[in-house]
């Protein structure tokens, strides 16, 4: 074996090993898939009146809500980490909002 092969597959170990160990150095950044949805019911979902769809909500019942604003225009909504439509939430550690959701505690993306 000579000494150019033999550094190419140490390169090309190094970079299998690099991703595969790439997931496990970003603890705290848990894809949708990995949390479950939050449900209108969840008691902290009604709290902060959330709804899976802002386009069916009353404007007329809820003060602080502006037409057109939802989960994905929302600076605590994680889209980074979205799937199938679904993003963890600032407001709501440890489950995924849906992004067409609104809640009371929107704060429109800067
Ligand atoms: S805080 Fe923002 S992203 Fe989270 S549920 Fe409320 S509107 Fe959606």
């Amino acid at each position: 074996m000579n000494t150019v092969s033999s550094s190419r597959r140490r390169f090309l170990l190094g970079l299998a090993a690099a991703a595969t160990l790439t997931p496990m150095l970003r603890p705290g950044q848990a894809a949708a898939a990995d949390v479950p949805h939050l449900a209108e019911s969840d008691a902290s979902a009604k709290a902060l009146g959330y709804v899976e769809n802002a386009a069916k909500l009353d404007a007329a019942k809820e003060a602080t809500f502006k037409k057109g604003s939802h989960c994905a225009g929302c600076a605590l909504y994680q889209a980074a980490q979205a799937t199938g439509g679904y993003a963890p939430c600032a407001a709501f550690p440890g489950k995924a909002v849906n992004a067409n959701g609104w809640c009371r505690a929107y704060a429109a993306k800067a």
